[in-house]
């Protein structure tokens, strides 16, 4: 069989699972990147057991067992530090057959990149352009070079240039907040943190959480209702972090302090609606750039590998027929990323609250649940197996 050519447009978790799924189908691929070098988004990044399952399929989930760290306790505390929620995470586990990790971001690039044959990732090209016909698409590049394949993936996230165009431009939705989140070695005597613990407080319109990430670090992100436009611009992000969380229960505070200016990423939040198609001709979309959604139920990570696999299923079964691959693709994944790009709107509304009256509702709501009620609200979501 004459092997096919794919190009892959984003080296981001989504470009990269890709290009490792299709290389183990034995397809010629090349994953082209604007930036001139693995992007190093130096955040945590938590993989649920559905996420873990895509990645043993992807044949990678020992190493990201070894270099991250099993989330053992996970705790959602009230404003003032008292328990509301003690996620059952053992039984979970039990139940899925494993646990989620938590994962330095570039760790978990680096382990997906190793695994490729070499040079499939080509740094520095920004995609332009896509122009296609019945045989062949060709990808055009900012300085002008072009490359030929039989199909293109579009992995170019958020604000994706592919997306526009196979579906044109529709508009991307502020979330109400802006996420500061950081990485430090935190080591205080006084608040010991246990390997694979962490905890999240939600407060009035603002949330903060930390778990250890393994190797000696920790991770920690916020998210604080906000008008689009007002943080963004800061500069001094650790002391807009230590004003806002300013008197919280300890350790938010030591744990903020504890990380260098430079550790610290702040980002306004952004989705958009779901789509009822990402495909035009021989180019399709995964990851971001199909369902850009909301942190807060911990998935886009997670879609993007689904995506890759389901993907990659998908040209096996049709190696010589893509459009009806893209089909199969479409058919299996817009139904999920749609529900899970819901899913992540209406927690990240029970999560950033601001009226007292429906945070107390919500609590008492929280304090009272079974651990079986939590693990069947998430089943859909982490119990998936791709
Ligand atoms: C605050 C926050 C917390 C999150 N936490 C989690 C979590 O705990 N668990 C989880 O599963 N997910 C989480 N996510 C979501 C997750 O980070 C994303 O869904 C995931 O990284 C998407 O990967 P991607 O490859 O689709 O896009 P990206 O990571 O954005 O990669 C896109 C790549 O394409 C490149 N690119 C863009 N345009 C072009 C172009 N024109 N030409 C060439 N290259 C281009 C970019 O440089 C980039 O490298 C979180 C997101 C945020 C914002």
């Amino acid at each position: 069989m004459v092997s096919k050519t794919a190009l892959i447009i984003g080296g981001g978790l989504a470009g990269l699972s890709a290009a490792l799924a299709l290389q183990h189908l034995g397809w010629n691929v090349s994953v082209y990147e604007k930036a001139n070098e693995l992007k190093e988004l130096g955040a945590g990044i938590v993989l649920s057991a559905n996420a873990i399952k895509a990645l043993e399929k992807l044949g990678v989930a020992e190493q990201v067992r070894k270099i991250g760290s099993p989330v053992k306790k996970a705790e959602i505390r009230t404003w003032d530090g008292k328990l509301l929620v003690n996620v059952p995470v053992h039984k979970q586990a039990k139940l899925y057959g494993t646990y989620s990790y938590l994962i330095y971001r570039p760790d978990l690039q680096s382990i997906l990149y190793e695994k490729l044959k070499q040079e499939t990732v080509i740094f520095g090209k920004k995609l332009i352009r896509i122009e296609q016909d019945a045989a062949k698409i060709t990808a055009i590049f900012e300085d002008g070079e072009e490359a030929e394949g039989d199909l293109l993936i579009g992995a170019d996230g958020v604000h994706s240039e592919v997306r526009k165009s196979i579906i044109g431009s529709t508009p991307s939705r502020y979330s109400g907040f802006t996420a500061i989140r950081g990485i430090s070695n935190f080591d205080d005597d006084r608040f010991p943190v246990e390997l694979g613990g962490g905890f999240e407080a939600w407060g009035p319109g603002k949330r903060f959480g930390f778990s250890h990430l393994g190797s000696g670090r920790i991770f920690w992100f916020s998210a604080i209702n906000t008008p689009q436009g007002t943080m963004i611009t800061i500069e001094d992000r650790k002391k807009a972090a230590l004003e806002t969380f300013k008197s919280s229960f300890e350790p938010i505070e030591a744990v903020i302090e504890s990380t260098n200016e430079s550790d610290i990423l702040l980002h306004e939040i952004f989705d958009r609606s779901p789509l009822k198609y990402w495909s035009k001709g021989r180019a399709t979309l995964i990851g971001d750039a199909a369902h850009p959604m909301l942190p807060n139920l911990g998935q886009g990570g997670a879609q993007a590998l689904e995506d890759a696999l389901v993907l990659s299923r998908s040209l096996e079964k049709y190696p010589n027929n893509v459009q009806q691959a893209f089909i199969m693709y479409e058919k299996i994944r817009i139904p999920r990323t749609t529900q899970v790009v819901r899913g992540s709107r209406a927690m990240a509304r029970l999560m950033q609250l601001e009226n007292p009256l429906a945070i107390d509702f919500r609590n008492l709501m929280l304090r009272s649940m079974p651990d079986s009620v939590q693990i069947k609200r998430l089943e859909w979501v982490i119990g998936h197996e791709v």
